[in-house]
């Protein structure tokens, strides 16, 4: 096990407040994450949710937690009826499409698979026993048109994590549609009775000729695979209201259990300080961007290195600069395969020391992930200091690129350095005697040495943080 697992601290939605994490089972993690709605591929709003569950994910590994991880994929809804009915397809073949491409999107994001990945038209008969508790305990209503409902007005937490007030709520008022704003809060449908724009998308059930509502969906699942009550529940600020709102008062009022102990939502991706949303016509797909020439990786970082609870504007620089800065790892791990130098007098020790508390202390500090990249970055330019001085030797780099693999299982971004992208013996050595001609103010010796890496297709640039290479063709 690594590090401790006593200090672990999340934002909780549910009380505002950063709360000690203290999982249900010793050692083990529950963990629901609302997945895509697959009606379309997802856009890189989407995907600074999942990669911060997949953060989320994996600094919960790191501190030593088994992980048990479901994400549902919605591929029965209002949006994908209405998209697979414009196409002229069937709903399965439509979103047996958008399915695929997610799947190939989150490899691309190097985010690691969940444990569970359910589809909720395979898990009618669980939506269906869930309503037909939520009847039984007077919880739910058929409405006139045949659907339905949850009376909110009946459970009395209602409003618990989104904080709204359901004295303003007009009682009996009901809505069919999946999603709604605060200001309409009403009683919602749990089963919808098919009408003709559903076309052939029903199931015959004890309920009725229908479909289930969006929000029974993640509890009906989300219980089947993690039991009544949950560690961990993300999603995206949006789905606060109505959906996880929703998702409470339909669990809670069937078990008479808690839902969820810790809720974490993430804050949005913005373009120009809008929200990047389908509907706004303001996004990018992961796709659009490699089609443009952008590493995925560069794409994780930029979606990652800003604290969850933070809005981020995306934008080229930003992106430019994630890319940059993924490029500043992998240089170091690539530099580190070929340091043999005479030793720090243990220097590099203390800087291993320094950059584990940094960077374990912020991640356990809410995910911190500025503050744990500040830390890695402090040491990576120390670290390249001393090698720039040929001060670290074999087994001082084999510890250091130990510790930056057991980071990047955190990350996810620097991966396998390639062998042949290894900076030659030679060119190692020329840029040492460089460096030397620098100290001495020799410029022209310098630049000649620069010229002569050149031709060998190595890039020298000095740099604030130490001399840096790279190679021509990247
Ligand atoms: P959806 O496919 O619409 O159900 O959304 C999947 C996930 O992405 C949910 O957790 C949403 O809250 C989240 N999400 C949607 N838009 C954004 C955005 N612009 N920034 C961050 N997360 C978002
Ligand atoms: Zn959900």
């Amino acid at each position: 096990m690594e590090g401790s697992r006593g200090n672990l601290y999340f934002f909780n939605t549910l009380t505002r407040k950063k709360e000690r994490f203290v999982p249900l089972e010793k050692g083990k993690v529950k963990m629901y994450t609302c997945g895509p709605t697959v009606y379309d591929y997802a856009h890189i709003g989407n995907f600074r949710a999942f990669v911060f569950e997949d953060l989320l994910r994996r600094w919960l590994k790191y501190r030593g937690f088994r992980v048990v991880q479901v994400m549902n994929i919605t591929d029965v809804d209002d949006k994908t009826i209405r998209a697979s009915r414009k196409k002229g397809v069937s709903l399965k073949e439509y979103t047996e499409y958008y399915t695929k491409a997610f799947f190939e999107d989150i490899a691309a994001l190097n985010i690691e698979k969940a444990e569970f990945y359910p589809r909720a038209t395979e898990h009618i008969p669980e939506m269906v026993a869930l309503i037909k508790k939520l009847l039984e305990k007077g919880y739910a209503y058929r409405g006139e048109d045949g659907s339905i409902y949850y009376a909110i007005s009946k459970f009395k937490d209602y409003g618990k994590l989104s904080k709204i007030r359901v004295e303003e709520l007009k009682p009996g008022a009901r809505v069919k549609v999946d999603e709604y704003g605060k200001e309409e809060a009403w009683d919602f449908a749990l089963w919808k009775a098919w009408d003709e724009d559903d076309g052939d998308v029903f199931w015959e059930t004890e309920l009725g000729k229908g479909r289930p509502g969006w929000h029974i969906e993640c509890s009906a699942m989300a219980m089947k695979y993690l039991g009544e009550t949950l560690d961990i529940h993300c999603g995206g600020v949006d789905n606060m209201f109505p959906h996880h709102e929703n998702e409470i008062a339909q669990s809670e009022a069937a078990t008479g259990k808690r839902f969820v102990n810790y809720w974490l939502h993430n804050e949005h991706l913005l373009v120009e300080g809008k929200r990047m949303a389908k509907r706004f016509g303001n996004y990018y797909t992961l796709r659009d961007l490699i089609k443009m020439g952008y590493d995925p990786t560069a794409v994780r970082y930029l979606l990652m290195s800003t604290h969850y609870r933070q809005q981020l504007n995306f934008t080229f620089e930003g992106l430019e600069a994630a890319k940059g800065a993924v490029e500043r790892l992998r240089n170091f791990v690539r530099r580190l395969l070929d340091a043999d130098g005479k030793g720090s007098g243990g220097k590099v020790e203390v800087l291993v020391e320094q950059v584990k508390r940094g960077f374990e202390e912020a991640m356990d500090d809410d995910l911190n992930i500025s503050v744990a990249l500040a830390a890695l970055f402090d040491f990576v330019r120390d670290v390249n200091r001393l090698m720039d001085e040929n001060a670290v030797s074999r087994e001082e780099a084999e510890e250091v690129y130990g510790l930056m693999m057991r980071f990047d299982k955190v990350l996810g971004v620097i991966g396998e350095v390639r062998r042949e992208e290894r900076l030659p013996k030679e060119a190692e050595e020329l840029i040492r005697r460089r460096e030397e001609a620098r100290r001495a103010k020799d410029w022209e010796t310098a630049d000649r040495i620069r010229a002569q890496l050149r031709s060998m297709g190595i890039i020298v640039e000095d740099t604030p943080e130490g001399v840096k290479w790279r190679f021509e063709k990247q």
